[in-house]
């Protein structure tokens, strides 16, 4: 029988990239192939020129329809001699994967997000117009006054579960109608490739459940948290000895470095990193063990066992995880291996 094919990929859309998906039929025995759509429409091309290429670079079931219906994940290229298209980001993380894949490098990502009313877009549980009790009992809180879109996040989960994503786990987060789930351990190509289907799972769904999800850096100005994208990293070394996670650590200071991060972590940076809210200001890099004000903590349990990761705290939500993993990936596995 004919099945569905929901072909996804990564838009030019500025300042932020959002996932963009179309549905293509295919026959009885026929597996996805290349593909294309108009650029013109999602800031990859101009009208004279619009044709994007889309290759399928990562399958799953398609836990919404079901059946035989799959997801296909694609990577974007030029038409003429098929090179990646620039605003291909994953390119870059293939190559880093090429370089350092004997490292065997490791993330799970954070990925907090915000649920928002679609007419007046304010956060879910927050009073129309008007602002709740102070954040304290929100955070992995159990109760219809502290939780808002649990059912969302209870089929979210099951649909990244079901596609045989690398999730593992979800939690509500600090700020009434703010959660989180966690993408990982994967190598630096495979975190974010899952990411990105997670995260179009998430939206789809809430479509069905009335909401809009939002990865905005800082939705709520004043005393709320803020979401992140917290990158927890390791390499084998690092996963055997306390001396590569320290020089993984170090590395990330050396000069020029933050900076270098900190360009590809997300729009509204400095809205996020104020050094309030448990985040480091974003003009200053400091690590420590168990110090969530700090830029990079080491987990307790990494300092108690002498081995295990680092995570990086700084990532924005909006953050594009092909980005941020290629970043961690060449900085820390390039010092690792002098
Ligand atoms: P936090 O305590 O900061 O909230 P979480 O439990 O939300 O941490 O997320 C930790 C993430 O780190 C998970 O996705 C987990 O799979 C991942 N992780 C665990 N061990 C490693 C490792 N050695 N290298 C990289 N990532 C790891
Ligand atoms: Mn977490
Ligand atoms: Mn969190
Ligand atoms: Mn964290």
């Amino acid at each position: 029988m004919a099945y569905r094919a929901e072909y996804l990929w990564i838009d030019g859309s500025e300042p932020t990239r959002e996932i963009r998906s179309k549905t293509k039929i295919l026959a009885d025995g026929e597996v996805p192939g290349l593909w294309g759509f108009d650029g013109s429409s999602t800031g990859q091309a101009t009208g004279d020129n619009s044709d994007v290429v889309l290759r399928p670079v990562f399958e799953t079931p398609d836990p919404i329809r079901g059946g035989n219906d799959i997801i296909v994940l694609c990577d974007t290229l030029l038409t003429g001699d098929l090179s990646p298209h620039p605003s291909n980001t994953r390119a870059a993380a293939v190559a880093a994967m090429e370089k350092y894949g004997d490292q065997e490098p490791w993330f799970g990502l954070e990925q907090e997000y915000t649920l928002l009313d679609p007419i007046t877009g304010w956060p879910a549980g927050f009073p129309a117009g008007g602002f709740p009790a102070p954040q304290g009992p929100y955070y992995c809180g159990v109760g219809a006054v502290k939780i808002h879109g649990r059912t969302l996040i209870e089929a979210h989960t099951s649909a990244c579960m079901a596609a045989g994503l690398k999730i593992s786990g979800t939690n509500a987060e600090v700020m009434p109608g703010q959660w989180e789930f966690q993408i990982g351990p994967a190598d630096t190509v495979e975190v974010a490739d899952h990411l990105w289907v997670a995260r179009y799972l998430l939206f789809r769904l809430a479509e069905e459940h009335g909401v809009e999800v939002s990865i905005e850096a800082k939705p709520m100005k004043g005393d709320w948290n803020g979401a992140g994208m917290h990158t927890n990293f390791s390499t084998k070394a690092m996963r055997e000895n306390y001396d590569a996670v320290v020089a993984a650590c170090e590395a990330m200071g050396q000069p020029g470095i933050p900076e270098a991060h900190l360009a590809g972590y997300g729009v509204g940076i400095e809205d996020r990193l104020t050094g309030e809210h448990e985040t480091q200001r974003y003009d200053q890099f400091s690590y420590g063990v168990s110090d969530r004000g700090a830029s990079i903590r080491i987990p307790w349990q990494v300092a108690q066992e002498q081995k295990g990761y680092i995570e990086d705290r700084r990532p924005n939500a909006n953050a594009d995880p092909y980005v941020v993993s290629t970043l961690l990936t060449n900085t820390i596995c390039s010092a690792l291996a002098g």
